[in-house]
């Protein structure tokens, strides 16, 4: 069999610990044998990091914004503990912040839904695609921790030499503070990023954000959001049959439990960051989330949204075999491979990238699971007459391959 040639390399940024291990298992049983492929590979494993002062985290952006698809491994957020570990000469910044604020953008994040597994919230029919503002807020955020009694200003002192100051507080005992920031362009093509994606997928966009208390902040994320609709996109909307509209942070949470799914929920930074974990784990798993950063000039990223689940990789270095799944970062790569083959015009890679994912899809409908999945999926498995089969990670991506072969 001749194998799917391709024609502008994908950004390959490969991670740390269990994904590590999962990416180049990915890489040469599922992948390799059928496509030629081309990437620029990026070594964002942590001790190659340390050995470039991260200098490798920027590299990798770059070489995104330039070849416009990449594909990521989960990596360590080195902490206290990770810099003993590792020998670190510095605590580096989380590489996902480090990238975002280079690409701008918005992180959309997708279940992946098998109809074998129930949502723990049993009014969801459709997956619920959170949509993820990747800018600023509390992500680029200034901090005092004071040890005295004292007063705490905010100043912005303007290009034309205007003034505007500010009392956050006056404090008769220590005490802590945080100033914020966000920038009324990123605002605008996180809109454009959201309404693009809500007309190619055809699903209505809610937003939730809290201008009651933040009347200001968050007020200025609202009238932004509504501006840009109502200029650019309430025609489309309307000709699509399509909804959007604000609502209360809190009336979007309880909307969205009482809902049938099968929209966007679009979210601030921090929101989006603590509802997706929510999202996909009342879908079913945290590996079972997709998960893709389109920044405002067209670039791609698509990685898993779960971490380098290090307790199964403490495990696999003592000899254990780990039934870690890799679904999501199997779908990372799809995504990677779907998108090139689009802007390439290349169909046979985007066919290419849709059959391996079918083939992940039956694999689990089959019942061949990992450890995560089988106490989701028993029940249903078994009302069908089927035996759930737990496997470790390796014979999962062999059952997939065999089932791609087929
Ligand atoms: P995690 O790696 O997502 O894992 C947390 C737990 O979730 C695991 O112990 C496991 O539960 C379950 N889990 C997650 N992914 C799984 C998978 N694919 N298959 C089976 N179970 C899975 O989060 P963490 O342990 O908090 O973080 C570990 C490291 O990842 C940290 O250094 C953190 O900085 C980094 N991190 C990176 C990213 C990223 O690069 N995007 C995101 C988050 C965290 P059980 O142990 O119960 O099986
Ligand atoms: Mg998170």
């Amino acid at each position: 069999m001749d194998k799917i040639r391709m024609t502008t390399p994908i950004v390959e940024m490969d991670g740390d610990e269990m994904t590590r291990i999962l990416w180049k298992m990915i890489k040469e049983e599922l992948i390799l044998p059928y496509v030629d492929l081309k990437t620029e590979y990026y070594d964002l494993g942590l001790v190659h990091r340390d050995e470039t002062n991260d200098q490798v985290t920027v590299d990798a952006a770059m070489a995104t914004k330039k070849y416009g698809v990449a594909v990521k491994c989960a990596t360590i957020t080195p902490n206290a503990q990770r810099m003993e570990e590792y020998h670190l000469h510095e605590m580096w910044k989380s590489p996902n912040g480090t990238i975002r604020a280079l690409l701008d953008g918005t992180v959309f994040r997708t279940p992946i839904v098998i109809p074998t597994i129930k949502p723990a919230v049993r009014f969801w029919e459709k997956p619920i695609t959170i949509a993820r503002h990747a800018y600023g807020d509390v992500y680029k955020n200034t901090e005092i921790r004071t040890k005295e009694a004292g007063v705490c200003e905010l100043v912005f002192t303007g290009e034309s030499g205007e003034v505007i100051r500010k009392t956050v507080q006056k404090l008769s005992e220590p005490g802590v503070f945080q100033g914020m920031h966000n920038k009324e362009s990123s605002i605008r093509s996180y809109a454009r990023a959201v309404f693009d994606f809500a007309l190619s997928t055809h699903q209505d966009v809610w937003f939730g954000a809290k201008d009651t208390i933040s009347k200001i902040y968050d007020g200025a994320f609202k009238e932004i959001m509504q501006q840009v609709f109502d200029e650019e996109y309430k025609d489309r909307f309307e000709a699509e049959g399509l909804i959007y509209f604000y609502t209360l942070i809190d009336d979007a949470i309880a909307r969205v439990m009482r809902s049938k799914g099968g929209f966007i929920w679009a979210c601030k930074n921090y929101d989006g960051d603590v509802m997706s974990d929510m999202v996909s784990t009342a879908f079913g798993s945290l590996a079972m989330m997709t998960s893709v950063l389109v920044s405002p000039d067209g670039v791609y990223e698509f990685e898993a949204s779960h971490g380098t689940v290090t307790k199964h990789y403490y495990r696999y270095l003592k000899g254990e075999k780990t039934s870690t799944n890799p679904v999501a970062t199997i779908f990372a790569w799809t995504g990677g491979l779907k998108k090139r083959g689009e802007l390439d015009q290349i169909p046979e890679l985007t066919a290419f990238g849709e059959k391996l994912e079918n083939a992940t899809l039956a694999v689990l409908e089959k019942g061949i699971l990992t450890g995560d999945l089988v106490s989701l999926a028993e029940e249903e498995l078994e009302g069908k007459g089927i035996n759930p089969v737990k496997v470790d990670s390796e014979g999962f991506i062999k059952a997939i391959k065999q089932e791609m072969e087929r």
